[in-house]
């Protein structure tokens, strides 16, 4: 059994374990496997374990790695977690199924135009700066209700608008990413029966990674991204 299926059995169960543990379905919480800076070797991998849905940072490495799964027949389901510069706004609608790191309207307005092009669709979550972390990307978490309004009022119809995403500052313990993750969850039931969402029902919460996702999912994630527990140590950027 390779370390990638072992990994993902291990994620699975602990995903398994934390929602049961809180009384919440599995499944309505999604791993998103996140494989940046390893190989699409490392991805088919992935696939091979039935893990169908992959989480990259970069453009150009997800673009090239998205070309060799198709190539190999790999059909991959692509979620963007990085930071999206406008001016890479397009490649991202061609490869990936939800981007995850909407923080500013004139992103929205970039995905917009260039969806409209293809005729197309994307799923978009609002990344939301929620720890205040000058290093951050994401909205903060006050201005969260203007940029779903204006995304609204500007008809911006390629975009389905399915919930948020933070990252929760690093901290060694799980437990003190929890108020972050729980912010974030309320955020989410303030801005409920606006109509900023999709669907009001069913927000999507992106938060919590291999360290905090069993924290993350106590406190309502419904995506969990995990690169380390998976995929082991990332590759250092050569830089
Ligand atoms: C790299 C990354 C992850 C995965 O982090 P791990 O600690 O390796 O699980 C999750 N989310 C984002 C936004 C990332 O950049």
């Amino acid at each position: 059994m390779s370390d990638i299926l072992h990994n993902i059995n291990t994620v699975q169960h602990k995903i398994r374990d934390a929602a049961i543990g809180c009384d919440r379905k599995p499944e309505d919480i999604r791993l998103v496997a996140v494989s940046k800076r390893f190989p699409h070797s490392d991805i088919i991998r992935g696939i091979e374990a039935g893990q169908k849905l992959f989480g990259e940072n970069y453009i150009q490495e997800a673009a090239e790695k998205y070309d060799s799964l198709i190539q190999d027949g790999a059909t991959p389901q692509l979620h963007f977690i990085g930071h999206l510069q406008s001016n890479k706004a397009k490649t991202a609608t061609e490869i990936f199924s939800m981007v995850e790191t909407v923080d500013r309207l004139k992103l929205a307005r970039q995905l917009n135009k260039h969806l409209a092009n293809l005729n197309k669709t994307l799923n978009i979550l609002i990344q939301v700066n929620i720890g205040r972390d000058q290093n951050k990307s994401g909205v903060l978490p006050e201005d969260t209700e203007a940029l779903l309004s204006a995304i609204k009022e500007e008809n911006l119809e390629q975009l389905i608008v399915c919930g948020l995403m933070t990252i929760a500052p690093f901290t060694a313990d799980p437990e003190d990413a929890r108020p972050f993750f729980r912010d974030l969850k309320t955020l989410s039931l303030k801005l409920s029966g606006k109509e900023l969402f999709a669907n009001d029902d069913k927000i999507e919460l992106s938060m919590g990674m291999s360290n905090d996702f069993h924290v993350a999912i106590q406190e309502g994630a419904t995506l969990v991204r995990v690169g380390t527990a998976i995929f082991g140590q990332r590759p250092e950027l050569n830089e």
